[in-house]
Formats: C-alpha cells, structure tokens, sequence
C-alpha cells in the first residue's frame, strides 16, 4: 500500500460503496474512517455496512473506524407526490403530515409557521428550491417559487438565517445512540448542535449506556453553533465543518472564513477538525473533479485540517474510487508545499502542559534529525498531541486497545496501528509496547535497515517520558 496521507480521508457509505468489494477498495485507496448517515437507510442496511467494513479492514490487517451521523432536530416536510416546481408558482404550506393537491407542502412542525415572517427565504431539499413567503397565518403560509426544480417527498426545509428551537434530541436519535453503543461504533456526529449542553446531553446518554464510551464529533452547521464555536468545541472530541447546512444559514461568501475560523480554533484546542460536503461534488457524475473543487482541497489542507468528508461523492456518486485517488492526488501536493510559516506559528504558543511540551518537542526532535516516531499508547493522548502539531514525519502510534487506535484513524498525521497480544498480556508495558510496534511494523515493511526511529512514551503514573533514537538493523 502506498504511504498515506497525512490528512485523513473520510467516507460516506450510501447506495454507491453499497459492497463488500468497494469498501474494501476504499481502504486500500487510503479511507481511514467511514460515516455512516442514519438520516438515510434503515439498521438492517446500516448492519450489512458496518460488517463490510469491519470484515474488510480485518482482511486489509488495517485500523478503520465508523462515524454514526444521528439525524438530529431537522425539519422535513411531510408526504407528497413528486412534483414539478416552476419559478412564480404559489405554493400553499400548512400545517400537516401530508398532502395530496399539487402545490401544497405540509410541514408537521407547528413552530415552523410561528417562525415565518412575510419575505423570509425558505430551502428546501439542501436549497435546490427556493421559496418566498408572501403571508403567514397560524397554520398556513403561502409562497412564491423562486426557481424550477423537483420537489420530492420528506426533504428537509431551512428559513434561511433563522433558526427553529426544537428539542436537540429526538426519540430517534436515540434509538440511534443506542444502536451505535451496541454496534461498539467509534465516533457519533451530531447534527444542529446549538450549544455546548447539546454535547453534554448525549455524553450523559452515553455514559449510562456504556463503559466505553464512543468519541462526540460536532458538526457545525447552525448560527448557534458558530457563535458558540468555543464552548462546543471544548464540549466534543472532533467537530466537522459541515458547509452543507452552514451554506443555507449563512451567504455562500461567508463560508471560507468560518471554515477557516473554525479550524484555527479546533486546532487551538487540540481537537480534530473535518470538513465536509462538496469537496470533489463533480464526481458525483464525471470522472474529474473541477478547476475550483482542486484548488478548494488544496485550501482545507493549508488551513491545517485533520480531515476531509466526501459525502455525495461516496455515498451516491458515480465514481467513488476515483474520488479517493483524485483526493488523494490533491491532498499530496499540498502536503508537499505545507505553509511552514502556519505550522510554525501553531508550534510557537500552545505547549504548556509538561506532556505538551514533551510531544512538541519529540516531534521538532524526530523532523530534525528525520526519524520516524514510534509511540506507545494505552489512551491515546500522547499521539493526538503529537498530531496537533501537524508532524512532518510519520508517525506510528501502537495500542493494544481497538478502539483507542481507531480514535487516532482522524488525526492528522498518526498512523494506527493494533498491537495484537495474547489476552492475558492486554496490560503490557510500555517498553514491551515499544518493542511490539517496533517488531510489526519490522516484519510489514514500514521500517527498513538504516531508518532512524524515534520511540517514544508517556507515562502519566510516574511522569517520566521517553525518547530513544536508535538505528533500525
Ligand atoms: P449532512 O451534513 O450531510 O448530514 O447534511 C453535512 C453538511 O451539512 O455539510
Ligand atoms: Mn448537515
């Protein structure tokens, strides 16, 4: 396998990686982490997937995790036939489940009609028709179609730069917590996060629910969450830049500063930052992305991300793999001309912490002398603060624990690897963990005679941590 890049792909399974053979070839293209959308599908489908992946990265001997995307407080309109919209059209919303005349949209969220104000601007179907609202009354509203389109069942509807103030969770969400504890799923995104209390509420969830528990990634994508952009990345363990919702709350033009705002903060705060939805979107029909979605990845990565989402392009696209090979094609030449200036200045003000200083200077050591790192993990905590200044050597981190190297498959820069040991040895020592990495990554290959390696360790207990350089013979 070709050696991977350092930022993380990331990939949404759906009716186009819908086989055991294209997941497999996924993983070997490079994809570290797969998301699965619970707003789409069923669990019986969700199972087959999760089965796919987890048989697959066995058969590749490769650390991949899963991401569970819980739906969240959307609103979706109800039961239509799929009709044709045309621009000028009056189109009658009320209050209701479904609908059988043409024209008329029911939306079953009584709060929608108390929000909506005569010239509001409503999205629906991710803003493929647009609508204006010309009256409002206690159940009803009539619009005017501001553009042609489809308008199919159960899509959702934004009034754009507003927000409705419904419960964070829904019954469904979790059912769907629930399902990904079960499932021993690694990360669980959740969608609409306002504030800092909508983390903490499915952490609580998760907790009782298991001893185990799964990884919080927030996805930024309201008013609310970006204004709360501090408290709710210090609540959650990843956030992703979820440009597709952020789109319909803010203007377009406003997008490439909150991505970038959102990411400098992540970074800041040491947490993993993803950015998500129409990285390559041309790709969902042609074979080649476009002149600008090139230069856009080219841009997530100079902004230091950890990782990149495809959405469409995997889940519904024509040409998954290609996907990941032009992905990966990008991501390559833009770590090769990486801003040193940026990663210096992100070196220069946040090592505090004795461990922080230990990982900083580990890292500058292992560039300097261009060593690879070695490191040996029970919790995960020395890589991720390893990543989080942005390495530019490899960086292999061993662990014994499945779950703590699949917490590291979205870190910039951290290859994981399992340890496997027999189960009577799961508490091994550092030094033996060291040595265990060391001999695997001997026998694949990844270390060759000559290399110079640096192996290191935190010990928290004894707060000793070690650096040994040495010559691989
Ligand atoms: P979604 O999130 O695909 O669940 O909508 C991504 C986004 O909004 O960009
Ligand atoms: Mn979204």
């Amino acid at each position: 396998m070709a050696s991977p890049t350092r930022v993380k792909i990331i990939a949404t399974v759906g009716p186009a990686t819908n086989s055991y053979e294209i997941i497999k070839r996924l993983i070997s293209e490079g994809v570290s982490c797969f998301r699965i959308n619970y707003s789409h599908g069923e669990p019986k489908i969700w199972d087959e997937w999760i089965s796919y992946i987890r048989d697959a990265s066995t058969e590749l001997d490769t650390v991949v995790s899963i991401m569970g995307d819980l739906p969240g407080p959307q609103i979706r309109i109800g039961d239509i036939k799929p009709q044709e919209i045309h621009t000028k059209d009056k189109i009658f919303l009320v209050l209701g489940n479904s609908a059988s005349e043409e024209k008329t949209i029911p939306i079953p969220i009584k709060k929608v009609f108390e929000t909506l104000e005569i010239g509001d601007l409503v999205l629906l179907d991710d803003g493929k028709i647009m609508l204006r609202i010309e009256d409002v009354s206690e159940n009803q509203a009539v619009a005017t179609a501001l553009n042609d389109g489809v308008l199919l069942p159960h899509k959702t509807l934004v009034i754009h730069g507003k927000e409705i103030n419904l419960p964070s969770l829904t019954e469904r969400d979790v059912q769907y917590v629930k399902y990904s504890v079960n499932k021993d799923i690694t990360f669980l995104a959740l969608s609409y996060v306002k504030t800092s209390k909508d983390v903490e509420v499915v952490r609580d969830l998760v907790s009782r629910l298991t001893k185990n528990p799964l990884k919080l990634v927030a996805k930024i994508e309201t008013r609310s969450a970006v204004n709360n952009l501090r408290s709710i990345i210090e609540a959650s363990d990843a956030v992703i830049i979820a440009r597709g919702d952020l789109g319909m709350h803010y203007s377009l033009e406003e997008l490439p500063f909150l991505q970038k705002r959102i990411a400098y903060l992540s970074l800041k705060y040491g947490k993993p930052s993803i950015v998500a939805t129409q990285l390559l979107e041309t790709m969902v029909n042609y074979p080649r992305p476009s002149r600008s979605e090139v230069v856009d990845v080219m841009n997530a990565v100079m902004d230091l991300i950890d990782a990149l989402l495809l959405t469409n392009e995997t889940a519904v696209g024509k040409y998954p793999i290609e996907t990941i090979r032009w992905l990966k094609r990008i991501v390559r030449i833009a770590e090769a001309n990486i801003n040193k200036t940026s990663i210096e200045s992100i070196r220069s003000d946040s090592a505090s912490t004795l461990r922080e200083k230990y990982a900083l200077g580990l890292t500058l050591l292992a560039e300097h002398i261009n060593a690879k790192i070695l490191v040996y993990t029970k919790t995960g905590t020395i890589p991720s603060l390893i990543s989080r200044y942005r390495p530019q050597v490899d960086v292999y981190a061993g662990s014994t624990h499945h779950r703590i190297s699949e917490e590291l498959t979205i870190r910039y820069g951290i290859r994981p690897y399992k340890i496997k040991v027999v189960k009577e040895d799961k508490r091994i020592d550092y030094d033996k963990g060291v040595q265990l990495l060391y001999n695997l990554l001997r026998q694949i290959g990844e270390i060759e005679y000559g290399d110079i390696i640096a192996e290191a360790y935190g010990r928290k207990e004894t707060e000793i941590h070690s650096i040994k350089i040495r010559q691989v013979i």
